[in-house]
């Protein structure tokens, strides 16, 4: 089954057996042993991540300029 990333619901894990049983995100470098194996859930993770990440990524763009309207 597929595992995914409890932070971004990437499925790009490394599984690390020799620290126990550890999970290395290489996308956002979450390292737990939680991981999510609902698909559903992992995409929902995924569209709020990336909706925060644009936001933040807008922002930093925009700096200290106000929005128009
Ligand atoms: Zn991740």
């Amino acid at each position: 089954m597929t595992k995914f990333c409890p932070k971004c619901g990437s499925a790009e894990l490394n599984y690390l057996p020799w620290l126990g049983e550890i999970y290395v995100c290489r996308n956002c470098g979450y390292q737990g042993a939680l991981v999510i194996e609902d698909g559903e859930l992992a995409r929902e993770i995924r569209e709020k991540h990336f909706e925060v990440t644009e936001e933040d990524t807008k922002a930093e763009l925009k700096g200290s300029q106000r929005r128009k309207g």
